[in-house]
Parts: C-alpha cells; structure tokens; sequence
C-alpha cells in the first residue's frame, strides 16, 4: 500500500548549503504493517515521511500509495492527505479552536461532512485516544501536556486515514503520558486496522510495537527488517551512531523472551 521507488531528496538544490536527504530510498510496507523508524539524528526519517502524503516531492523516484504515484498530473494532494494522516512533532501547538472537540472536528468538517457525521467522527477519534466527553467542551489549553498530544491525534484519526504515520509522538512528555500515548497507538492499529509508521528515539518502545523496523542512515535504507533480525546486527547499529545502552536493553529483552540474539556490544576498539 505504501511503496517508494528509488526516491532521493535534495534541500536547497543547486544551491551552497545543498544536501542530499534521501538517497535513492526503495521500500514497501504491507497493509495493516506496524512500522517503526529508527535512525540517527539527520538519517531522513522526517524528510521520508513527509513525502507520504505529499508535503514534499521526490527529487527523484516515485512514491505510491494504494497503486498510484500521488505526484502524478491529476492526483488530488487532498485524497491523499485524507488517506495518508501526518502527526507532525509536537502537534498540540497546531490547537487553535476554542474548544477540543472543535479542535478535534476540524479535519472532517474540511472534507466536506454533514455536520454530525464530523461530531460522530470527533467523538469517536476522541474516544480512541482516551479523551472522555467531560474534556471535548474545554478550552485545548486547558489540559495536560498528554491530553493535548492526543487531542492533536485524535484530530488526525477523525478523518479516518488508513495510513497513520508519527512523528515522535511522545517527545516531551512524561513517562505515564508517553506510556498513554503508545498503548492507544498501538489499540488504534489493532482495533482499526490501521497501517502506522512511527518515527522514534526510542528503540526501545519500537523493538516492542513494531512489526518491522526501519533503520535510516545518511539518507539511506539501512536495514528493514523484524526487530530481531535488525538487534542481531548490534554491532552495525552501534557503528551507526545508535544509542549503546538502549540497544544492549533491547538485545536483553528480546533474550529474555526466549529470541536467540547473538552478538554484542563492544565497548572500546572496532563494533565488530
Ligand atoms: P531526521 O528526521 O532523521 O533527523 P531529517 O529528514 O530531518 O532527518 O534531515 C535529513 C537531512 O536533511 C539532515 O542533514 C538535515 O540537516 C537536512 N535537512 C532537513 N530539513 C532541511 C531543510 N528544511 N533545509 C535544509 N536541510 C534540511
């Protein structure tokens, strides 16, 4: 459903500070697939995902979603953008409405809905993140940080993408408003059968959700593979830049639960 063909990405093309973000980027994730993004800070995640629903376009290479190239002549950018929903990093700051439930609604009263098909849709995303109905009449500014956050993702949810893509969603927060977030997340792919992309330092919270992991370095695919598969290469993930004490935590989980994960981390001298 969602398939790059050998994208790259220049910024400031042609120009002194250019540089290349994505290089010659090929993959595809299945229906329904949990997948999570790792990678170095500047490996491409964000310019990679902001090529899913169109807000940037390859420099080269071809991005589908469901079959068709959305940079072809005659695609509308606005299907897509309803299909493919972008949680952006901190996304409360985008609340604006007077009350959560407005704030919610916005998205769905832009495509075009009757009126309480929007409300129905609101509370229904509502629900999903955990907001009860006591909260939708207050002002968004008036919540937690956590509530806010999932406020700003329920108002994706509410126009019922199947492809939902974050963008380190739980930057930021506390550990029981990150814990929050990731066990709706992860109730959203389950319940709604949602194909979710998550962007995360955290190789941790991704080693336990997703169904693959992505691993972006320098602007490339590095690896894409099961969690297992990808904390077997340890040694290369740690050449890559990658948090030591939070992979040596990951490779001892996935040992604990019986995953045969050989290889480990090396300290001093080369990665191998
Ligand atoms: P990540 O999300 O993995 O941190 P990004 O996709 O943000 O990586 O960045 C990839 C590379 O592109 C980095 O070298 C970054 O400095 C550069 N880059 C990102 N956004 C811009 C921009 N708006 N203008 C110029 N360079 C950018």
């Amino acid at each position: 459903m969602i398939k790059l063909e050998n994208v790259s990405y220049t910024y400031m093309k042609g120009g002194p500070f250019e540089k290349k973000a994505l290089d010659n980027v090929s993959l595809e994730v299945r229906p329904g697939e949990f997948i999570g993004v790792i990678g170095h800070t500047g490996s491409g995640k964000s310019t990679m995902i902001q090529m899913l629903n169109g807000l940037l376009k390859p420099s080269e290479g071809r991005v589908f979603i469901d079959g068709t190239d959305i940079n072809d002549k005659g695609v509308n950018l606005r299907d897509i953008r309803f299909k493919v929903g972008l949680v952006m990093q901190y996304p409360e700051y985008q609340l604006f409405e007077e009350t959560v439930l407005k704030d919610i609604s916005f998205g769905p009263a832009n495509m075009g809905l009757p009126r309480e098909e929007v409300e129905e849709r609101a509370r229904f995303a509502a629900n999903m993140v955990g907001l009860n109905d006591s909260l939708l009449e207050k002002s968004p500014f008036d919540l937690s940080g956590g509530q806010k956050r999932r406020a700003a993702i329920a108002g994706v949810l509410a126009m019922e993408p199947k492809i939902l893509i974050l963008d380190e969603p739980t930057a930021g927060l506390d550990p029981a408003g990150r814990d929050e977030i990731l066990f709706k997340i992860r109730d959203m792919h389950k319940r709604m059968n949602l194909t979710v992309l998550l962007v995360s330092h955290s190789m941790e919270d991704v080693a336990k959700l997703a169904d693959r992991i992505l691993v972006m370095n320098g602007g490339h695919v590095e690896m894409f593979d099961t969690p297992d598969k990808v904390f077997c290469k340890s040694g290369r993930l740690q050449e890559i830049g990658l948090n030591v004490p939070q992979i040596t935590r990951v490779m001892d989980r996935l040992r604990e639960a019986g995953i045969d994960v050989p290889g480990g981390i090396y300290t001093t001298g080369d990665a191998y």
